[in-house]
Parts: C-alpha cells; sequence; structure tokens
C-alpha cells in the first residue's frame, strides 16, 4: 500500500481550548462561532481542487490522544504536515508545543523520513492574538525557542488574523501548489 501522489495528512495537535476547532473551521467552512462546542468527530477530508489536479487533504485532530503516548507516537508517525496549536494567554499550552515540536522532530528522524538538514514541515499557531490583554506568551519569545525561522503564526479564529496565511504556508511547507493572486 503506498500513499497516492496527491494525498496529505494533517495531524493537529495542542492543549484543550486553544482553538484548534474553530481554526479548521475556519479552513474546513470559512467562519467564526463563539460557543464552544466539544467535538467528538475529529476527522476531517476535504478536497482540494488546484490547476487541474485534485488533491485529498485528511486532517486528523490528535490532541485528544494527548494523554495516550502509544496512540500520539503512532499518529505522528503517519502524519504528513503537522499543526500545532496554543493559545498566547495559556504559557502551559505553548510549553506543550514546544515539547510537541521537539517529540515529532525525534520521531520522523529516527524513522529516517528526514534527514538532519530535511525539515518536517511543522506550522505553528499561537492563537487568540485578539485577546491583546490576556496575552501572557510575547512574540520575542516564540522567536527565542521556536526560532526565528520557523513557520509561526500568531492567529486569530475570532478575527481571522493570519488564518489565509497559515493555510498557506501548510499547503507550500506540505508541498502542494498555492493559488497566486
Ligand atoms: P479546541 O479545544 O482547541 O478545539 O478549542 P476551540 O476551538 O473549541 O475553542 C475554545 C474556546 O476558545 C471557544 O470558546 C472558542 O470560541 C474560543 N476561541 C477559539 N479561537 C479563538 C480566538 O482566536 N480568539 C478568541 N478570543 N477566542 C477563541
Amino acid at each position: 500500500f503506498s500513499k497516492p501522489r496527491n494525498y496529505r495528512r494533517v495531524v493537529v495537535l495542542g492543549a484543550p481550548r486553544v482553538g484548534k476547532t474553530a481554526i479548521l473551521r475556519r479552513f474546513l467552512q470559512g467562519g467564526f462561532e463563539d460557543n464552544y462546542i466539544p467535538t467528538t468527530e475529529d476527522f476531517h477530508s476535504k478536497l482540494y481542487h488546484i490547476r487541474g489536479e485534485t488533491y485529498q487533504i485528511d486532517i486528523l485532530d490528535a490532541s485528544n490522544e494527548r494523554d495516550f503516548p502509544a496512540k500520539r507516537r503512532l499518529s505522528i508517525l503517519t502524519g504528513d504536515i503537522f499543526l500545532l496549536v496554543f493559545s498566547v494567554d495559556d504559557r502551559q499550552s505553548f510549553n506543550e508545543v514546544c515539547s510537541l515540536r521537539t517529540e515529532i522532530k525525534l520521531a520522523k528522524s529516527k524513522l529516517g523520513k528526514s534527514k538532519e538538514n530535511t525539515q518536517v514541515p511543522i506550522v505553528i499557531c499561537g492563537n487568540k492574538v485578539d485577546l491583546q490583554a490576556k496575552r501572557v506568551v510575547s512574540r520575542p519569545e516564540m522567536c527565542e525557542r521556536l526560532g526565528e525561522d520557523a513557520a509561526v503564526f500568531e492567529t486569530s479564529a475570532k478575527d481571522g488574523t493570519q488564518m489565509e496565511k497559515m493555510f498557506e504556508a501548510l499547503a507550500q511547507l506540505g508541498g502542494l501548489p498555492v493559488e497566486t493572486r
């Protein structure tokens, strides 16, 4: 069994209530609803048509596996692209993203899929930047711990800040063509 060329699996990880569902809703349907609906539905599939080709993007919200290291590890091994989400008003969620990133890089390099210098496609979202007054994780700190050149976005699923840019980076890092406007 080999994956079709036009197939990508996106794995989403992060602490509870950081906005993963809201971000995915924007990606899948657009829009934002301010009521918290805990999802049990953690798997989405989207067909993406661009320049005469069709791509299938499967998105797994693997965050409910955070207490099950073996399951999480399997999700990491089968993922092509990673979206790690924290909330800028929640320091613990930032720490979690930092350690998830290390875990992913380690798992992928052990697998031999990524040589030391090739990057695993990881996009990081510091979400809820609209909550200025509650922000506790600063931009300089994000750069310091994650690296200047990492694909890090300060997003708001609520007002849409950097959402498009972040989705474009996800696509690009995952080797998908991006629509040029
Ligand atoms: P998940 O548990 O990570 O999937 O988080 P949700 O997407 O369910 O969001 C948790 C709560 O945060 C909900 O009340 C959302 O409305 C709210 N939320 C999500 N994204 C944002 C954002 O960018 N800004 C603000 N202010 N609230 C957000």
